[in-house]
């Protein structure tokens, strides 16, 4: 009885990213004794960012990618090669650790320890706009989101003021204005690139809108955040907190309430469910390191593990109410996995601007919202996308650390170059049902639990859009005067985009969804799905923002339910 008080909160978070830390910070400042559970280690704010102040002379490997090192990425070698280098502290898991199965080609990025996939992400920052939540229905696709912006817009504004998002106001429909911080500058060739892309062919440019404090408010301060450097090595951890993570924002923000507990090392295995009174009674967990097993309870549970982790929980908890996974009455739990399909673009090398310089490294780069199936332009498939792109001074990608040493560095230093710009979509994937993924009836991991198993591709849909994508890119340099213009329509696996959703979805009907409008789980209202698992589809702008939006907003439904005695 002694263990079970001591035990028992008022709300318990699983995960402590993006979307997991959004809701400690709610629930605890508005009064809940709250607590985190996160599976992987604990890392700390500055002191476990242990490569952020390192010069690339520092890294054993320059800060490349050993084979030793991609080979942690066994499900994709090539894909660790590309990001999971020594400059980011072993933030990424090791799939060696942490396998899952593939029917068919997935890429599944994760991060385990505290604030999860908040320290790595490229904070690129972008409201839904209304069409976002009708379109489903519009084209009888899946199912209709139970909300409409309007349910949202006042959230993406509360939000945004507490994460410090940049960027221009530009009062376009299709990608509505956040509460912004300044925005970054354009290069000469972005401001070269935007008129000429506006004058022939109509299209709209903006500057990249970021979770970066470009000029920090009272409320960052407070919290021990600091205006961006403009260093662009983010993903080793920003000991500034000038990037939106856990870490910088919303952990303090919860532990300044001091009604937050935080246990890292926990895996949450199951959520315990009550049959007698139809609610969650609260999670069982397992220490990572001794395998220990406990249960904690709690009034509310918040689900914020990732959108397939969770999903992976929920399937996990099993009981004769429930016995095809936590309220999967639908049948659509693990189903409808959408992401961003991109690897198409292009790349050219600029005329002109030989004589120009910039200063500083800009952690952003420009964005150009969806034109495609907007307003009067009508494709041969549904939805569209958006491209994200960059432009630099030749062999300056990096700043100088790519030049080389010495003597030979202080010569190319002083040598004027070319200019190039890149640039890539990232196109809605379409919600369907046979996308899923579900647990290996047999195959465990080391903590014993079923591995995770993907069975997902591409529709004719997103193959018709990738077309686009890549010749609109290769259209837009053309027009800007660019030369040596070479467009690209590589592989891409689901999951590629890092933007996993839509595995245990909202709708209106029980029949055909997992949570209600509010987040809460149709068939036990003490449950919230908070993170990218709740997406009814996916739009083409990164969806991060949107869930804090939505987090926030189910947070305060459910201490407003719970003080009604409703939960
Ligand atoms: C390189 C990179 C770039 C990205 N760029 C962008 C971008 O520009 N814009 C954007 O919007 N998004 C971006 N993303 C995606 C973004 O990081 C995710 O959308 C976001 O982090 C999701 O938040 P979350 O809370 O759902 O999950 P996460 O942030 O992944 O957090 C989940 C947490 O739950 C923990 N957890 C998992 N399972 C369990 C369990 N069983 N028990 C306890 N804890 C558990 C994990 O360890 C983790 O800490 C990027 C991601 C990466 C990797
Ligand atoms: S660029 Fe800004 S946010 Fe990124 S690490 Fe540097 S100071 Fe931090």
């Amino acid at each position: 009885m002694n263990a079970k008080a001591i035990n028992t909160y008022d709300a318990i978070v699983i995960g402590s990213g993006v979307s997991g830390g959004w809701a400690a910070k709610e629930l605890t400042e508005k009064g809940l004794k709250t607590l985190m559970l996160e599976r992987g280690r604990d890392i700390k704010h500055v002191t476990d960012y242990t490569t952020a102040m390192k010069a690339p002379w520092e890294f054993q490997y320059r800060g490349r990618t050993s084979l030793a090192q991609s080979s942690t990425f066994s499900n994709n070698p090539a894909r660790g090669a590309r990001i999971g280098n020594e400059e980011v502290n072993g933030f990424f898991v090791n799939e060696l650790k942490h396998p899952y199965l593939e029917d068919k080609p997935f890429r599944w990025t994760r991060a385990y320890g505290t604030g999860g996939r908040s320290l790595l992400w490229g904070r690129q920052a972008y409201r839904w706009n209304e069409e976002d939540f009708l379109a489903n229905a519009k084209e009888g696709i899946a199912v209709d989101w139970p909300i409409r912006y309007a349910d949202l817009a006042p959230w993406y504004s509360y939000v945004e003021k507490f994460a410090g998002i940049s960027g221009q106001k530009e009062g376009w429909e299709v990608l509505p204005d956040s509460e912004f911080l300044p925005p970054h500058d354009f290069t000469c060739v972005e401001k070269h690139f935007k008129q000429k892309v506006s004058e022939k062919l109509a299209r709209p440019v903006t500057i990249g809108r970021v979770a970066h404090l470009t000029k920090p408010t009272a409320e960052h301060l407070a919290l021990g955040r600091a205006q961006c450097q403009a260093r662009n090595r983010c993903e080793r951890g920003c000991p500034f907190g000038a990037y939106f993570s856990t870490q910088a924002a919303t952990l303090p923000a919860a532990q300044k309430t001091k009604r937050l507990t935080f246990l890292s090392d926990k895996i949450v295995t199951e959520i315990l469910y009550d049959s007698q009174k139809n609610r969650a009674s609260g999670v069982r967990v397992m220490d990572q390191n001794t395998k220990k097993v406990e249960e904690y309870y709690a009034k509310i549970v918040f689900l914020n593990a990732g959108s397939v982790a969770s999903t992976a929980i929920m399937l996990h908890s099993k009981s004769s109410r429930f016995p095809t996974g936590f309220g999967n009455d639908s049948g659509e739990l693990g189903h409808n996995i959408m992401d961003h399909h991109l690897n198409a673009g292009a790349n050219a090398s600029v005329v002109g601007f030989e004589d120009s310089y910039y200063f500083g490294r800009r952690p952003n780069g420009i964005y150009i919202p969806r034109y495609r199936n907007w307003g009067n332009d009508k494709r041969s498939y549904l939805r569209g996308f958006g491209y994200q792109g960059w432009s630099g001074r030749s062999g300056w990608q990096r700043g100088t650390d790519s030049l080389g040493f010495g003597a030979d560095l202080k010569e190319k230093i002083t040598q004027p170059g070319g200019w190039w710009m890149g640039m890539g979509g990232f196109g809605e994937i379409l919600p369907r049902h046979q996308n899923r993924m579900y647990l290996h009836p047999t195959e465990r991991d080391q903590w014993g639990l079923p591995l995770v198993v993907f069975d997902a591709e591409l529709s004719d849909n997103e193959i018709q859009m990738r077309k686009d994508m890549a010749n609109d890119a290769a259209e837009m340099f053309e027009a800007a005067g660019f030369k040596n213009i070479v467009s690209y329509n590589n592989t891409y696996a689901i999951g590629g985009g890092v933007h996993e959703m839509g595995t245990a979805r909202m709708g209106r009907d029980p029949k055909t969804s997992v949570l209600n409008e509010w987040n809460q789980v149709h068939a036990c209202k003490n449950v919230f799905v908070t993170d990218g698992a709740c997406m009814t589809s996916s739009s083409c702008v990164n969806p991060s923002l949107t869930y804090m939006a939505l987090t926030a907003r189910a947070v305060d439904f459910a201490v407003k339910e719970l003080k009604k005695r409703n939960l």
